[in-house]
């Protein structure tokens, strides 16, 4: 465990962060308790809809307390790009090469699927959250880029698995244009996706699971140290004094080494980088974007992605070409507090100009630009389950949680309540000793990143 692998103080402020208010310093009561059936260490997605299912579900009331080391929902959570898009088909020649074509259709289903469960959730919940169900538009700006976009989306159509080929639409030439709004564009795949105000779900079901179920959150709290006591519990240090547990859960995602050290290498903090821009233009309305985007660059990991507000702007992220071949400005690094050189000029600089045709006519700044921090596994998948007797995880979604985190948590907090494994879940993203002892490491070169600049 180390105090390295801990959030920062003072983290830049995200565009989502602009409506926070005194609940983002809760504590539910004014001293940490002594004892819960379950302590959850993290407050973002995964370890909120731990808590969700786990409570909602649980025949008998349960005493759950949340450990969050800053203000709620402060890490990726709270920092991310807002966009719920499955990855149906980039992925499936290297999927199906690791996984057969079996194991890489359950992760493009299982993605698929969380576009209906987070639907149902914001209803059944009535969560207001800006939840918008859209089509995703991948737009691909060069040869390369196209070229791997074709590959591997017939690779997916021959997927005998996969159960949501229908979805999508392959536009080509003036159809790829017209659709993405990019003049630029050859090539481009839509497919239905969503778009959300993270904060606000997360938030507004963490208050429902405090007044409702009596969940204690403790912000401000940070875990220490998770140590095993010699009749079984989990002992949690943290500067406010311990709690003693028989079910402790690591939804700590990229700063999952400060609790357990086997991470460190495993699952690695990565600093990335979002912004929120708005059009001006006094003669006309604001060029609202219809769809959400994700913009692909070259055939590697250079891309940024985007969705659209009701007013007209937008939130983007990405960056990467001023960010992956620079390993010092991003890997390893869990500081949030300041910017990465040369990601504001990119936005700031006619960036959405430069990429759809119908905001030529406008003028654009970003109001607000933060940093956040992913947790970029080892293999590229999650690791989720019982890691020891009573210690759980999940954690590590690469950059890529929102279409995996909710139905990971649903299995986890099955798993939770019956003590059995997690199950409901790709194989692949199981937290097992195989993957556990693996030391491959593949993160940097999924990045594309140029290792004799290392
Ligand atoms: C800039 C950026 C843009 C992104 N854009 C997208 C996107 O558009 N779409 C998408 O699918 N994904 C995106 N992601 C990734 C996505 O946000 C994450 O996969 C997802 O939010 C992970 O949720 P989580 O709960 O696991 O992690 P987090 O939200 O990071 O939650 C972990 C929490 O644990 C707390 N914590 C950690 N260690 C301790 C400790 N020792 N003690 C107490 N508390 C602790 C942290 O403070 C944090 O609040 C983006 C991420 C970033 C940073």
């Amino acid at each position: 465990m180390s105090s390295k692998f801990l959030p920062v103080d003072n983290p830049t402020k995200s565009f989502w962060h602009s409506r926070a208010d005194q609940f983002a310093k809760h504590r539910t009561t004014p001293t940490l308790p002594a004892h819960a059936d379950v302590v959850i260490i993290g407050s973002g997605y995964a370890g909120t809809t731990t808590a969700y299912y786990l409570m909602k579900g649980s025949s008998t009331p349960l005493n759950v307390t949340m450990l969050e080391a800053r203000d709620v929902c402060s890490g990726a959570t709270g920092r991310n790009g807002g966009h719920l898009k499955p990855d149906l088909y980039y992925n499936t020649l290297s999927f199906t090469d690791k996984y057969g074509e079996k194991g890489c259709a359950d992760i493009a289903n299982f993605e698929y699927a969380h576009i209906a469960a987070m639907k149902e959730l914001i209803e059944a919940e009535q969560i207001d959250c800006d939840f918008v169900l859209t089509r995703a538009v991948d737009v691909h700006l060069s040869p390369e880029a196209n070229e791997r976009c074709l590959r591997n989306y017939q690779a997916m159509m021959k997927n005998p698995y996969i159960t949501c080929k229908s979805d999508l639409q392959l536009l080509t030439g003036e159809q790829a244009k017209v659709t993405s709004k990019s003049e630029d564009t050859e090539v481009a795949v839509s497919y239905t996706a969503g778009q959300m105000w993270p904060y606000k779900l997360i938030t507004t079901i963490l208050k429902r699971l405090i007044d409702k179920y009596g969940l204690n959150l403790q912000t401000n709290t940070p875990a220490l140290s998770v140590s095993k006591l010699s009749d079984g519990k989990w002992e949690i240090v943290t500067p406010r004094g311990s709690i003693v547990t028989s079910k402790v859960v690591l939804a700590t995602n990229a700063y999952t080494a400060s609790v357990d050290s086997r991470f460190i290498d495993k699952i690695v903090p990565i600093k990335g980088i979002c912004c929120h821009i708005t059009a001006s233009n006094k003669s006309e309305r604001t060029p609202h974007l219809s769809n959400t985007y994700g913009i692909r660059n070259d055939h590697l990991a250079d891309g940024d992605y985007l969705i659209n507000r009701p007013d007209g702007s937008v939130v983007v992220g990405g960056a990467k070409k001023h960010i992956f071949p620079f390993k010092e400005r991003f890997y390893n690094n869990v500081d949030d507090s300041s910017l990465i050189d040369g990601t504001s000029d990119y936005f700031t600089d006619d960036y959405m100009q430069k990429r759809f045709y119908t905001w030529k006519n406008f003028e654009s700044k970003p109001d607000y630009i933060w940093s956040g921090i992913l947790g970029y596994t080892d293999d590229s998948l999650p690791y989720v389950g019982e890691i020891e007797p009573g210690k759980y995880i999940i954690a590590g979604f690469h950059g890529h949680g929102m279409p995996r985190v909710l139905l990971c948590a649903k299995a986890l907090a099955l798993a939770l309540e019956t003590g059995a494994e997690v199950e409901g879940i790709p194989d692949s993203f199981k937290a097992t000793p195989k993957r556990l002892a693996s030391t491959q490491n593949t993160i940097l070169k999924a990045l594309g990143t140029p290792t004799a600049k290392l």
